[in-house]
């Protein structure tokens, strides 16, 4: 990783350093943070020629030579001062809060209109609606494309942002093309690194915002935040981990709640986790509860299906979507033991 001494390099100083870097079969990856844009090396970053005759241009302050197989998502990066913001947040600073409907129906677009506004009334930041559905039934409601407009239209009569899964590379353009503000990497497909290439690739140069799932299968910890490392490696470090659960499933939850892997992952991540407590529990009257032990366990933000009437949703709704009246609860509770992790921060 080279960090310049100015803010940024200028077009000809990227060129000596590309020059350079080429000549060792590796490439320059610019990641712009919020205060100065650095330079990732990609390809094998240890000759020491290639090292040496680097640190020795003028207008290089160091190169940081991170050995981890994360080096922009590890804490020990120059991106650890890099903060996300969405929805008149900046993660780290307050509760973030992502609220809305497992699946947004097209055939009755009303439900998830009043849904927006009553995650918006309880103090939800991000507004989620899914339009791609991945469902293990190849015979079950697959989304709709016009779910789209209804969600677009939410975000613009709430004034929230919006996220929705996106499972392959067309419904990554689409949503890109109609503005939405957060893509949702799921957990059937956190493990598809042509998905999240591919999305590295069409967030590079936009404030897009990533919220990366724990795959149900994952292993080890540094496979989590390696798959997010697939995407900021492409230049946009807006990436948020996810736990949402695994598998095999806790006897009576959907899955494993698996929020008490936040603290590992803050020892070697600067990267935000927000978790999702509805797809971990798999029921709604266990969510309040693993929404509390996930800020307990240190979570910067949660991530609930919510519906102002959860019978008569589709999807995962009618079996774990709170009501908006308890996602207020929710989050008010939650908001005072954030506070208790964060007593400089909480006002
Ligand atoms: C969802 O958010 O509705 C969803 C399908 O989540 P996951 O990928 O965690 O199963
Ligand atoms: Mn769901």
């Amino acid at each position: 990783m080279i960090l310049p001494k100015s803010h940024r390099l200028t077009p000809e100083q990227l060129s000596e350093v590309t020059g350079i870097v080429t000549e060792f079969g590796c490439q320059i990856q610019p990641i712009i943070g919020a205060v100065r844009t650095i330079y990732a090396i990609v390809g094998d970053e240890r000759d020491e020629l290639m090292i040496n005759r680097l640190e020795g241009l003028g207008y290089i302050e160091r190169i940081d030579r991170i050995q981890s197989p994360f080096k922009l998502m590890d804490r020990r990066s120059d991106l650890a001062t890099h903060r996300i913001r969405l929805g008149g947040v900046t993660l780290g600073e307050e509760l973030f809060v992502i609220a809305g409907q497992c699946t947004i129906d097209p055939k009755n677009p009303q439900f998830f209109l009043e849904t927006a506004a009553a995650v918006k009334e309880a103090g939800g930041h991000v507004l989620r609606g899914g339009v791609w559905k991945p469902r293990t039934n190849p015979y079950a409601f697959q989304g709709d494309v016009k779910s789209l407009d209804i969600l677009m239209e939410a975000s613009q009569r709430t004034g929230l942002p919006v996220d929705a899964e996106v499972m392959d590379e067309s419904h990554v353009e689409l949503a890109l093309a109609a503005g939405v503000h957060m893509l949702q990497v799921g957990a059937r497909n956190a493990l598809n690194y042509s998905l999240l290439r591919a999305i590295g690739r069409a967030v590079a140069e936009r404030d897009t915002v990533i919220l990366l799932k724990r795959s149900l299968h994952m292993g080890p910890i540094s496979e989590f935040i390696s798959a997010a490392e697939y995407i900021a490696s492409f230049g946009n470090p807006n990436v948020i981990l996810c736990p949402r659960g695994t598998s095999p499933a806790l006897d009576g939850y959907r899955n494993h709640p698996d929020e008490s892997i936040i603290p590992l992952l803050k020892e070697r991540t600067w990267a935000q986790v927000v978790v999702d407590p509805s797809h971990s529990v798999g029921k709604a009257v266990y969510v309040p509860a693993c929404s509390l032990a996930a800020v307990a366990y240190g979570a910067d933000g949660l991530c609930i299906e919510t519906h102002v009437s959860p019978s008569q949703g589709i999807g995962d709704d009618p079996k774990q979507a709170i009501t908006p009246k308890v996602l207020a609860e929710t989050i008010s509770q939650a908001r005072q033991i954030w506070a208790l992790r964060h007593p400089a921060k909480a006002g």
